[in-house]
């Protein structure tokens, strides 16, 4: 006798097979992160991998073991494994601790598995995309016309569609003929993806413009756009990956206009500042960008993937139209099913708006603040401290959530080898940048919950590293 096949996590009974598996993961979830019972499991790459080797046992077994079994002794080691961005001493990168709310919201996306390349496979999920992403497009440009706003895997791809959709914009300009392919222009800051992009799409190295701390220096950009054949498109950056600078964006959109520049903003992290009737002239001049990349799974608090890439006007989208004859077959895009393909260039794609839009209404635009304020607090906390510590050095005053720092008196190599240390003795997990020709320690910090108790205990593990 064969058993009977696992069931499914949809249709009428779907929720009832599910729930004693979520018990089981969420026991498992709560049993790893005791026993690694801190930010980051001991022991370095080789005990980590050994741990997981051992609980998996057998990977492809010719038997299985069962949900119950499988689910408990994976999901066990992988939470008891895993880097846990929730803990105050896991502040190494944009990884941010995801919202349990937005988590939750996640799980229904499994179940109910959308797909957002045709309405007959999303109908719902395709109609919330579109309200959210609507609303979404006019908070980035508030007063545009015509703004749309697509959701991404994250600011790679957003990047990615931005040099894409200016090379097509500038290759579609009749008033612009001629062989010149578009000559990107950013800051030496910019974020890796903005090089592999132009590298993917066939175009030139983008020209990095020298200026201090790797931003975009207006004059150094006026005097590039000057005499670097165009066409042009400049990347700024509001929030850069290793410092969080924010490029002057109202001046650079300035200048952008004098020289018939396209302008796309890389906001993936500082984005979120919009938000923030606090902090939002810090990015002031974004609406003025042609295109902004900007993550929810960085300062929006969801779990990965969240990225959104907006646009001044919609038009700019229209090289993405696309028709497959089983997804949007003309005559079902005219008998009035809405015509989903133009806006992505995956086809399977996961409804990451469902988490976005339960954000955005349990939290309402006061709670996303609240969250954007109270970790720039955070930060600008963080490094009080540093200034005030006899023993440490703070590179600069944070712009948005990102400090930079190290014992006084350690040199790079010494730098780096506390940050191993720390990470290899699970006690805490900083991050490395390099500013001003020094390595510096870096703190991205993005935990809402995080105290000022737990900011001393950062700094105190990193001193009781240090060598004398
Ligand atoms: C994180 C980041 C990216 C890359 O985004 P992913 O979501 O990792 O693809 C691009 N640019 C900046 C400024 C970033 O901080």
């Amino acid at each position: 006798m064969r058993s009977p096949h696992p069931p499914l996590a949809g249709g009428p009974t779907g929720a009832d097979a599910l729930r004693p598996l979520l018990d089981t993961v969420l026991d498992a979830l709560r049993g790893g992160a005791a026993d690694r019972d801190g930010p980051f499991p001991a022991g370095g790459p080789e005990d980590v991998a050994a741990g997981v080797r051992q609980a998996l046992g057998e990977v492809f077994p010719e038997r299985g073991a069962g949900a119950a079994e499988a689910l408990h002794r994976i999901v066990h080691a992988v939470a008891r494994g895993s880097a846990d961005p929730a803990d105050p001493r896991c502040a190494a990168h944009l990884h941010t601790p995801p919202l349990a709310l937005a988590t939750a919201a996640d799980l229904a996306a499994s179940a109910l598995n959308p797909s957002l390349d045709s309405w007959d496979q999303a109908p719902a999920a395709s109609a919330l995309e579109a309200a959210v992403t609507a609303v979404l497009a006019a908070v980035v440009y508030p007063g545009a016309p015509a703004p749309d706003l697509l959701v991404t895997t994250g600011g790679t791809e957003s990047n990615q569609l931005a040099l894409l959709l200016a090379r097509e914009h500038h290759a579609h300009r009749p008033h612009r003929p001629g062989p010149a392919p578009l000559q990107v222009v950013c800051g030496a800051a910019a974020h890796h993806s903005v090089r592999r992009a132009a590298w993917l799409l066939g175009l030139p190295e983008p020209f990095a413009v020298p200026g201090t701390g790797g931003g975009l220096d207006p004059a150094a950009l006026d005097g590039a756009l000057t005499e670097l054949p165009g066409p042009h498109l400049v990347v700024a950056t509001a929030g850069t990956t290793d410092t969080g600078q924010v490029d002057p964006l109202a001046d650079l959109a300035d200048l952008c206009a004098h020289h018939r520049a396209q302008l796309h903003v890389d906001a993936a992290y500082g984005g979120g500042l919009i938000f923030s009737d606090r902090h939002r002239a810090l990015v002031d001049g974004l609406d003025r960008a042609d295109s902004v990349s900007l993550d929810l799974h960085k300062m929006g608090w969801q779990p990965v993937a969240a990225g959104l890439f907006a646009v001044a006007d919609r038009e700019r989208l229209a090289p993405l139209a696309l028709t497959a004859d089983y997804l949007n077959a003309p005559d079902d895009t005219g008998a009035g099913l809405p015509d989903l393909l133009g806006r992505s260039l995956r086809t399977t794609r996961r409804p990451d708006i469902l988490k976005v839009a339960v954000t955005l209404a349990a939290l309402g635009r006061e709670g996303l603040a609240r969250l954007v304020d109270d970790s720039v607090n955070t930060a600008r906390s963080f490094a009080d401290r540093v200034a005030a510590h006899p023993r440490m050095e703070l590179w600069d005053r944070p712009a948005l959530t990102t400090v930079l720092f190290r014992p006084i008196g350690a040199d790079d190599g010494q730098i780096a080898a506390i940050r191993r240390t720390l990470l290899t003795e699970g006690r805490c997990v900083l991050g490395r940048a390099r500013a001003d020709g020094r390595l510096w320690l870096k703190a991205t910090l993005l935990n809402p919950h995080t105290t000022p108790e737990d900011l001393d205990r950062l700094i105190d593990l990193v001193e009781g590293s240090t060598p004398r």
